[in-house]
């Protein structure tokens, strides 16, 4: 498939042909926009003309922010077109211009599928804690001031490179990103999942940037306008435009520039590299305290990919956290003569892995854009999946059933559940947490070889502890609680957690769903007093599991199904309520 992937910035167009099986880029380009007065759609039809040797299957249009309405890059219709106009005033430089492109291209090629892959699509994952802003809520609430994040492309196909390269899943690893370029950010990827990053409601937030300033106390805002006088745009220039690497130095926002004037001895180039790499490694820290530990660091963006000065500034003084770099492979690294897109910089005794990936925004559009234009016609959308509703249950090792039931005591099955070996027991346990505890809490058979605690969300908050959303058998790294039974208490480390909603599928049911292992699908639910679509369900499948999807109480509640609570496993008592497989998204594994 020919994807024509286009990127209208605020100040160039950038555009790429690329043939998304072999996954060659045949044709790129920029052209410099001439200020308002740009005329899109005659640029663009300069741009077809020089590829018009190739058919052009689909367009992937780059669109800055999408809000928090979009997980995913989606076909563009009026929904969308409507989106991106509300979205604007969130990114003024940006989201007209890539609006402006998207109308201008739609008239030239009308025949043929234009896709939206969103900036902030790979953040919709945050955690309500990491996109909360401590103000006012009802003021948050009505302009939607929170955390959206921004580069979410560039982190999306940096991490998964990393899996790859890694030859494992992302869902066991905990990576953080630094893409590294005029503009500049972080970002925790949990096990696939972004949980933090650096930038914010707008790309102003967090790490010190090219011109941008990055984090700064608010407090300077109020300041420059009522001390020095400055108005509402002298002040926005001045932190996009004039900050930053910039700002601080004085002389270029470009870190070459920098690199070279602080080597010749200039004080302000000195200060700027140290700001700015300092900062860095107080993100890393504090992504590496957000995710419980770090597996895999990568470096990415002009800077991350260019610089080998900067990737040392920037990582060393990490050993306590098993970051070691190993400096000749640093000074080596040339991804641009290179066949392969990534480079390991980690010394052997290095516990986390350090990355140099060469970052590749247009072929993970092309990517996202072949895969809807390729599946849209493929999911079935008509066959029905049961609900079970999966009240809160505990899983033990044999160990810790012993400490807490007895020496020698066994699991009493009193009931079957749907899927095939697994059974409810007689016993319960009780949780106890820091604030409360909850009581009678079933035991589900057989034995497995690591204690896994499930509970909802509301749980989470009479327990009073905080509890990640992880796929079953992901419990390194997850929350603590203690178990109470007749004979003994067990206090664990780790293994309380929120279940990841799921499908479970035979693999017939996945051919004929046109899923695979390890997808995301949004769902939609259907019959209950409320309809509504869970979107980041995870596809499960095994021959020996039966087609169910399990979701905890209180998803059961929102989408108002009639779930007992009192026992594991349950269909939903409303009448035909199921759910419908509503679009698929790859997760690379
Ligand atoms: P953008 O965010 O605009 O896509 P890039 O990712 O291309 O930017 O990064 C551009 C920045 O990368 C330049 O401003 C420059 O500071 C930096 N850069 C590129 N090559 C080098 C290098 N060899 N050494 C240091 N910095 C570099």
């Amino acid at each position: 498939m020919n994807i024509l992937v286009i990127n209208c910035g605020s100040s160039t167009i950038k555009y790429k042909l690329i043939e998304s099986e072999s996954e060659t880029c045949l044709i790129t380009g920029t052209v410099e926009l001439k200020g308002e007065l740009s005329d899109f759609r005659k640029e663009l039809s300069n741009i077809l003309d020089g590829v018009k040797k190739y058919a052009i299957d689909a367009v992937g249009h780059r669109v800055v922010h999408g809000g928090d309405q979009y997980n995913d890059a989606v076909m563009i219709d009026g929904h969308v077109i409507a989106a991106i106009e509300r979205w604007s005033p969130y990114a003024p430089l940006h989201n007209p211009n890539n609006l402006a492109g998207i109308q201008a291209a739609q008239s030239i090629l009308p025949d043929i599928p234009h896709v939206a892959a969103f900036d902030t699509a790979f953040h919709s994952t945050l955690p309500r804690r990491a996109k909360t802003y401590a103000i006012d809520h009802s003021l948050a609430e009505t302009h939607h001031l929170k955390r959206f994040g921004f580069h979410g492309t560039s982190h999306q196909y940096v991490s998964e490179k990393a899996a790859e390269f890694l030859e494992t899943s992302l869902a066991n690893l905990r990576i953080i990103t630094l893409h590294l370029g005029n503009g500049a950010s972080a970002c925790a990827v949990e096990f696939g999942h972004s949980t933090e990053t650096s930038m914010g409601l707008t790309p102003l937030e967090g790490l010190v940037m090219g011109t941008r300033s990055g984090d700064i106390d608010p407090g300077i805002l109020i300041f420059l306008a009522r001390e020095v006088g400055m108005s509402i745009e002298e002040i926005d220039d001045f932190l996009n435009n004039n900050s930053g690497l910039k700002g601080i130095s004085g002389l270029s926002n470009d870190m070459r520039a920098i690199e070279k004037a602080a080597s010749e001895g200039n004080d302000q180039a000195r200060i700027a590299i140290a700001v700015f790499t300092h900062r860095i490694r107080k993100y890393i820290g504090a992504y590496a305290a957000v995710m419980g530990g770090v597996d895999v660091i990568v470096l990415t963006g002009g800077i991350g990919e260019n610089s080998s000065s900067m990737r040392l500034r920037i990582l060393q003084r990490l050993e306590f956290l098993g970051v070691v770099l190993d400096q000749d492979k640093n000074a080596d690294v040339n991804l641009e003569d290179s066949d392969s897109s990534v480079s390991d910089i980690s010394a052997t005794n290095s516990r986390v892995k350090i990355l140099v990936v060469k970052t590749n925004e247009g072929l993970k559009i092309a990517q996202q854009t072949e895969a809807l234009v390729k599946g849209k016609d493929n999911v079935d959308d008509t066959r029905r999946i049961p609900i079970a509703v999966s009240a809160r249950h505990v899983h033990l090792t044999q160990e810790t059933f012993e400490t807490l039931f007895g020496n020698n005591a066994e699991l009493v099955p009193y009931r079957e559940l749907s899927q095939p070996g697994q059974f409810a027991c007689d016993q319960t346990v009780n949780l106890i947490g820091p604030k409360g505890r909850i009581d009678h809490v079933r035991i589900l058979g057989p034995f497995r070889s690591k204690n896994q605690v499930e509970i909802s969300r509301t749980d989470e908050f009479a327990l009073g502890v905080d509890a990640p959303v992880r796929d079953s058998g992901q419990t390194h790294g997850s929350a603590p609680i203690t178990l109470e039974g007749p004979e003994g208490t067990v206090h664990l480390k780790e293994g309380l957690i929120c279940a990841r909603r799921h499908i479970h599928m035979h693999p017939e049911d996945a051919r004929q769903f046109n899923v695979k292992n390890n997808d995301e699908v949004e769902v939609a639910i259907k019959g209950g007093a409320r309809e509504l679509i869970f979107g980041d369900v995870l596809i499960r499948v095994s021959p020996s599991y039966k087609l169910e999807m399990h979701i905890d109480t209180d998803e059961a509640n929102s989408a108002e199904l009639d779930g007992q609570c009192d026992a594991v496993l349950v269909y939903s008592k409303v009448e035909c309520a199921c759910g419908v497989l509503q679009r698929k998204r790859s997760r690379l594994i």
